[in-house]
C-alpha cells in the first residue's frame, strides 16, 4: 500500500470516529515531518503559451509520513491550519524550493501558496526575506500565491501583506480566480502581478460554452488591469489553442508536467558543502 501515495491507512470506514483518528494521525505525522524535514516541495511547470518555455514553477506541498508514504496537501493543508503548523509548514517548503530555485537559470521563478491564515503574520515577510537572502535567491524570482477566496475573507490583511511583500520585490499571484468573489475593487486595489485562472473553468474549456466566456472575459479584465494571465489545469491541446488564441500568456497543467520531487542531488550536495 506504501505505494499508492496519497494514502497511508489501507483500511478505514468513513465513519466520524475514523474520520478523527485519521485527522489525529495526519496531525502527528505532520509534527514529525516537520521537524525531520519530511515536508518538501514537489514542481509543476509553468509555460510561455506562446514560445512554449518553461518560465518557472509552482512549488506544491508533499508530507512523506513516517511509513514512507506520500500525504496529499488538500488532506494536510486544513490541518496544519488548524493546528497552528502552517507557517512552519510553508518555510519548510519555501527554504527547500530556494536550494532548487537557484540552481535553475535566473530568468526562472518559483510560486508558493500562502495560506489565508499567514495574511495576518507579522513576521512573514521578515522570515521569506531572510530565507531569499540565507539561499541567495533574488526577491523578484519568488512569486507569492494569495487565493481569491482569502482575498475577499481578509481584504484588510491581504492589502497590508501585498503591500509589504511587493516593497521587498517579491511577486504576487491570485490564485484559483473564479472561485471567489472578488470584486473590480478587490481587484484594481492590489498590486497583483499576474492572476491564475482556476482549474475548475479550464477543464471545461470546449464543452461549455459559458466557461469559454469565463476564461476570455477574465483574461480580457486583467490585462486591462495590467495583468498577466496564468492557466491552472492545462490537460489538453485544445486548451492550449483556445488559451492562445485569447492571449492567456501563461500555462500550468498535467499536459506540461505533473508535479515532481526535484532531482535530490543538487539540495543533497548543496547540504554537504554548507557545513
Ligand atoms: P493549487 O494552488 O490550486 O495548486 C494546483 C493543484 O492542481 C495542485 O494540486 C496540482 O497538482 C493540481 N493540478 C495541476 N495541473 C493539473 C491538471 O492539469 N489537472 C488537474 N486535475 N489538476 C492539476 P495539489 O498539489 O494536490 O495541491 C492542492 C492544493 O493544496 C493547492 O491548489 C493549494 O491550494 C494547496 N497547497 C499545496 N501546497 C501548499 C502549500 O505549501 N501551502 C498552502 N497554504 N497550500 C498549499
Ligand atoms: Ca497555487
Ligand atoms: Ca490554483
Ligand atoms: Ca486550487
Amino acid at each position: 500500500d506504501k505505494d499508492k501515495g496519497g494514502v497511508s491507512i489501507s483500511f478505514y470506514e468513513p465513519g466520524m470516529e475514523e474520520a478523527a483518528k485519521r485527522r489525529a494521525m495526519i496531525e502527528s505525522e505532520l509534527r514529525s515531518a516537520l521537524i525531520d524535514e519530511r515536508v518538501e516541495p514537489y514542481f509543476q511547470p509553468i509555460i510561455d503559451l506562446e514560445t512554449g518555455e518553461v518560465i518557472g514553477f509552482e512549488a506544491l506541498a508533499r508530507c512523506r509520513a513516517s511509513d514512507g508514504s506520500l500525504l496529499m496537501p488538500d488532506e494536510f493543508i486544513p490541518i496544519a491550519e488548524q493546528s497552528g503548523l502552517i507557517s512552519r509548514l510553508f518555510l519548510q517548503v519555501l527554504k527547500k524550493g530556494c536550494l532548487v530555485l537557484r540552481h535553475k537559470p535566473p530568468h526562472m521563478t518559483m510560486a508558493i501558496n500562502l495560506s489565508s491564515l499567514q495574511l495576518s503574520d507579522d513576521w512573514l515577510a521578515e522570515q521569506i526575506l531572510a530565507i531569499l537572502t540565507e539561499t541567495g535567491v533574488a526577491p523578484g524570482r519568488l512569486e507569492v500565491e494569495i487565493t481569491e477566496t482569502a482575498l475577499v475573507a481578509n481584504f484588510e490583511a491581504a492589502h497590508a501583506m501585498v503591500t509589504k511583500l511587493k516593497r521587498q520585490g517579491i511577486r504576487i499571484s491570485l490564485d484559483d480566480f473564479g472561485t471567489g468573489y472578488s470584486s473590480l475593487r478587490h481587484l484594481s486595489e492590489l498590486p497583483f502581478d499576474k492572476l491564475k485562472i482556476d482549474k475548475s473553468f479550464v477543464a471545461r474549456l470546449g464543452n461549455d460554452e459559458a466557461s469559454d466566456t469565463i476564461v476570455r472575459t477574465v483574461t480580457t479584465l486583467a490585462h486591462n488591469l495590467g495583468l498577466k494571465v496564468t492557466a491552472e489545469g492545462i490537460e489538453d491541446d485544445a486548451h492550449v489553442s483556445f488559451l492562445q488564441g485569447i492571449g492567456c500568456e501563461y500555462g500550468q497543467g498535467f499536459l506540461y508536467g505533473r508535479p515532481a520531487e526535484a532531482s535530490r542531488r543538487r539540495v543533497t550536495e548543496d547540504a554537504a558543502n554548507e557545513d
